[in-house]
C-alpha cells in the first residue's frame, strides 16, 4: 500500500468528499486525522475508515476550522496521537449563497472564515511539522467557481479563488523543503451541498458535462491521493479540475 507509515489529516471529514478522501487515504494504508464539528457523522467515518483497512489508526476531532486555535490544536493532537502529519487536506467548506447587493457582511465573513481562513490555518499550522520532516503535500478544495465566478456566490467563487492563490504562494514558500501544495476544483459533484441545486440547474450542468454525469466524492478523493502519492512528486503549485469535462 503506497501510504503505510503515513499519517494523512483531513478537515470536512464528516461526510462527502472529506469523508471519501479519508477512507481512501485509510484503505490506501495511511492512519487518518479526521476533522469536523459533528461528532457523530464524524465517527460514522471513522468507522467506515476501519472496514476500509481494519488496522487504520483513527484520530477524530471535533471542531470548526474558521478557528485558528483550533485548527492549530487540531494539528498539534494529531502529531501527539498519531506521530506525524504527512497529508494535510484542507476540504471543509460551506457553499454561502446570495447576490452581491443583498449579501450582509456577516455572510461574506463566513463565506471567507470557512472556506479560505481554514486553508490557511492548515496551511500555517502543519508548514513547520512538514518542513521539519523535509516532506509533506498539502491539497486544497477548491471549485470551478473559484475559476470561472459564479452568479449569486461572489463570497463563496471570492474565497474559492482566493485558495488557488494560497496554494501557489505555500508552493513557493514551502518547495525547496519538499512540502508540495496542490488544489482541486471539482465541478458537480453529488453530495449533501449540492442537495439542494434545482432541477434546472442541475440539467444545465448534465447537459454541459462531456462525461455525462455528476461526479461522486470518490471522482474526487481519487485525484486527492493521487497528489499526495510519490506518482505526483514533482507536481506542486498546480490546480487540477475535476468535473468530467465541463470547463475546457
Ligand atoms: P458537504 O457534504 O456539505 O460537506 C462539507 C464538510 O465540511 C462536512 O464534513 C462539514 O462537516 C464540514 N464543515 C463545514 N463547515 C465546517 C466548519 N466550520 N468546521 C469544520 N468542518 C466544517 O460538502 P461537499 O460537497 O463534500 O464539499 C466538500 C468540499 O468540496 C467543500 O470545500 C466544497 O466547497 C467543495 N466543493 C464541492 C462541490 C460539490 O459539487 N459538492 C463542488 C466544488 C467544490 P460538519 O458540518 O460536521 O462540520
Amino acid at each position: 500500500m503506497s501510504f503505510a507509515g503515513k499519517v494523512a489529516f483531513v478537515t470536512g471529514a464528516s461526510r462527502g468528499i472529506g469523508r471519501a478522501i479519508a477512507v481512501d487515504f485509510a484503505r490506501q494504508g495511511a492512519d487518518v486525522a479526521l476533522v469536523a464539528r459533528d461528532a457523530a457523522m464524524l465517527e460514522e467515518t471513522a468507522e467506515a475508515s476501519r472496514v476500509a483497512r481494519a488496522a487504520t489508526h483513527v484520530h477524530s476531532i471535533v471542531a470548526d476550522v474558521s478557528d485558528a486555535a483550533a485548527v492549530e490544536s487540531a494539528v498539534n493532537s494529531t502529531i501527539e496521537r498519531l506521530g506525524r502529519v504527512d497529508f494535510a487536506v484542507a476540504n471543509a467548506g460551506q457553499a454561502v449563497d446570495g447576490l452581491l447587493v443583498r449579501m450582509k457582511p456577516d455572510d461574506l465573513e463566513r463565506a471567507l472564515a470557512v472556506n479560505l481562513k481554514s486553508a490557511f490555518y492548515l496551511c500555517a499550522s502543519v508548514a513547520k511539522p512538514m518542513m521539519r520532516q523535509r516532506s509533506g503535500s498539502i491539497v486544497l478544495v477548491s471549485s470551478i467557481v473559484g475559476l470561472t465566478g459564479n452568479a449569486g456566490q461572489a463570497g463563496y467563487a471570492a474565497a474559492k479563488a482566493g485558495l488557488l492563490g494560497l496554494a501557489k504562494s505555500v508552493a513557493k514558500e514551502l518547495g525547496s523543503r519538499n512540502v508540495r501544495v496542490n488544489a482541486v476544483a471539482p465541478g458537480l459533484i453529488e453530495t449533501a451541498m449540492t442537495e439542494s441545486l434545482s432541477e434546472e440547474a442541475r440539467a444545465h450542468f448534465l447537459a454541459s458535462i462531456p462525461l455525462g454525469r455528476a461526479g461522486t466524492p470518490e471522482d474526487v478523493s481519487g485525484v486527492v491521493t493521487f497528489l499526495c502519492s510519490d506518482a505526483a512528486r514533482y507536481v506542486t503549485g498546480q490546480t487540477l479540475v475535476i468535473d468530467g469535462g465541463f470547463l475546457m
